[in-house]
């Protein structure tokens, strides 16, 4: 993957699989992961769209594949079967030019000393998830929306335990933290103690905070890192959550997102094939210009800068 990062300097991600299988039907309870053997048609329409727009990395359909997942819906038994399906489904679409990679989100429990699951039970139930992506034939594997070091800690160590190159992301949705209180800071320094290939942020609240969140790492050193915001903020509408982000909010937040210093870019929460295309576009055609932090939020010091603000304002 990196090989491939260095010619072109950054690496279309994909965009949600989740919330594009519900518009294809999927009903709120049911296991997504299932879906890999009822509905596989369906699964390759999401991949589709993205391979299409212009991905380089797309997601298998395995975000809740681990057995405390699956055991929602009597499916610990075929962990190994539905992660080597996905990899399968997710392999047919990419063709040769685009890298599968198994994602993996977390168990759902709350790890030790907080929680009930063992760091050490954890990590096993990563090693069966990761087994099965790596039996299926996948390129790397895809750590994401972790909010608890203990439990990032067992699935690095589940995935680096496979050989196969891996990335890691954190959701920082709560004040710039994750929901357990790890600041993007604290995440770049305990990335150290891995060999992963990338690491950075997903999901969250939306474009503004993915960037603050994306600045703070690079201002701490992170390399490679990867950012795939939600799709503008989530807003709770008719008893379900919709996603307000347009292309046009998704391509500002590709470009804006690169010049602060990611390098592995894409959506998640409501991000369609339309959103990851308008991205796609956006990093082809404006060139990487670094920006800070600090450049990015400097209010303007003289008077004639002033319709810039406005202009910068108005677009974001
Ligand atoms: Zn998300």
């Amino acid at each position: 993957m990196l090989g491939r990062l260095k010619e072109k300097g950054y690496l279309a991600l994909d965009g949600a699989m989740g919330s594009n299988l519900f518009q294809l039907g999927l009903i709120s309870g049911d296991s997504p992961e299932s879906w890999n053997l009822e509905h596989p048609d369906r699964v390759k329409k999401v991949h589709q769209a993205f391979v299409q727009s212009g991905s380089d990395v797309i997601l298998t359909n395995t975000f809740g594949g681990n057995r405390h997942r699956l055991k929602l819906h009597q499916l610990e038994n075929q962990v190994i079967e539905l992660n080597r399906a996905a990899v399968k489904l997710a392999r047919e679409c990419a063709g040769d030019s685009v890298m599968v990679a198994g994602s993996i989100g977390p168990t759902g429990e709350i790890i030790e000393p907080l929680g009930s699951l063992s760091v050490k039970d954890a990590e096993a139930a990563f090693r069966e998830q990761t087994s099965g992506l790596a039996e299926g034939g996948a390129d790397l594997l895809w750590i994401e929306t972790m909010s608890d070091l203990n439990e990032l800690q067992a699935a690095c160590n589940a995935a680096a335990s496979t050989g196969l190159p891996f990335a890691a992301t954190m959701s920082f949705d709560t004040a710039g933290s994750t929901m357990m209180g790890v600041s993007p800071t604290q995440f770049v320094q305990f990335m150290q103690n891995f060999p992963a290939s990338a690491y950075g942020a997903n999901c969250g609240v939306g474009p503004d905070q993915l960037l603050q969140t994306i600045g703070e790492m690079k201002q701490a050193g992170g390399k490679h890192l990867i950012a795939k915001g939600n799709c503008g903020i989530p807003v709770f509408q008719e008893g379900e959550i919709r996603y307000t982000g347009t292309e046009e909010v998704m391509a500002n937040y590709a470009r804006e997102v690169r010049n602060l210093g990611a390098e592995l870019i894409g959506g998640c929460c409501g991000t369609t094939g339309l959103h990851l295309h308008a991205m796609c576009a956006e990093l082809e055609t404006h060139p990487y210009q670094p920006t800070t932090l600090e450049q990015k939020t400097r209010p303007p010091s003289n008077p004639k800068s002033k319709s810039r603000r406005r202009r910068r304002n108005s677009s974001s």
